[in-house]
């Protein structure tokens, strides 16, 4: 059995009060909840931590001595993935540290001093990595198209390598369920292939598993989560870039079904991890050439029971 499989994502259910550390527990704006606001709050950990725990399993995702490198960009994903990371290391049955990294991009206006503030603050081991990707991408993106793309792509690999120079053995990311849905739908309507974010990937180079513990978390439970914990949250347009229309009109696409059809994200997730080769039309994937020879096979088995039978 894997060690990882030993993980218990129910294990720090009980206790949800002490799951901050001492500087949120004092900080935080839960302090002020009332009791029925706080029970709300206790039920929304408990669920992330079991999702995330559950995820962890599933794929194999953390295991004995890993040392796992948390990307930390300053959104509410990023800052939920590394709290509730933090929450299961402290019950889990293997041993693992964490490590936060932050990707400092030169963006104009970043706020340098607010993540190392609030890692100091919960003492959590990070390092703020520092690359001047904005440049690079302002120079080489034509006027009026999107960004994105190439930024995302140049902090992949500054980040990849990164996690190689420190001896990180995974490298985590904030995305969520529904990430990989609107994903899924972009490949589709766009790119005209069936595939969306793995919760596990090796990089295309061989040298870095990266991990999403966030896979089966809802974004609009981790963005309360986020607002509950007053996360000094750092706003992802500093760059000036226009936002991702294709993926804004995909997330707005998604959340009408489920505003109409509530449970339908549930079920299209689940659908992505319940794939029948055979029912579909990718010929590397299942062997339709193959289906004479199998029906042979299947018909001589069938012809051999008989006679089996008749010896009887
Ligand atoms: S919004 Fe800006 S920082 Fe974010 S991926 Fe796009 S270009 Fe990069």
């Amino acid at each position: 059995m894997q060690d990882a499989m030993m993980f218990d994502p129910l294990a720090t259910a009980g206790s949800v009060n002490d799951t901050r550390s001492e500087a949120q527990q004092t900080a935080a704006p839960g302090d002020a909840l009332d009791a029925k606001a706080r029970r709300e709050f206790n039920k929304l950990q408990k669920r992330l931590r079991r999702q995330v725990g559950h995820a962890i399993i599933d794929y194999g995702m953390i295991h004995e001595g890993d040392r796992v490198m948390v990307c930390l960009s300053g959104g509410k994903d990023s800052y939920t993935l590394l709290e509730i990371l933090r929450n299961l290391q402290r019950n889990a049955p293997v041993n693992f540290s964490l490590v936060a990294v932050n990707l400092d991009q030169k963006q104009p206006g970043f706020p340098e001093h607010v993540l190392p503030d609030y890692l100091e603050s919960i003492g959590v081991d990070y390092h703020i990595l520092e690359r001047d990707t904005y440049s690079v991408v302002k120079e080489k993106t034509p006027e009026g198209k999107t960004t994105c793309a190439l930024c995302s792509r140049l902090r992949r690999g500054s980040l990849y390598g990164f996690a190689e120079e420190i001896g990180a053995t995974k490298v985590a990311l904030g995305h969520h369920r529904e990430d990989i849905l609107e994903t899924l739908f972009l490949n589709m309507f766009y790119g005209g292939s069936l595939k969306a974010m793995p919760p596990k990937l090796l990089s295309d180079d061989g040298k870095n598993i990266v991990i999403r513990p966030l896979a089966y978390c809802r974004e609009a439970d981790i963005a309360e989560y986020a607002r509950l914990m007053a996360f000094p949250i750092i706003p992802c347009n500093l760059c000036g870039s226009q936002p991702n229309l294709q993926r804004q009109v995909v997330k707005e696409m998604l959340a009408e079904w489920e505003r109409k059809h509530p449970g339908r994200l549930e079920s299209m997730f689940k659908a992505v991890t319940n794939v029948a080769p055979s029912q579909l039309a990718d010929r590397e994937l299942f062997d339709f050439e193959g289906l004479e020879a199998k029906r042979e096979k299947r018909l001589a088995s069938r012809i051999d029971a008989l006679d089996l039978t008749r010896d009887v």
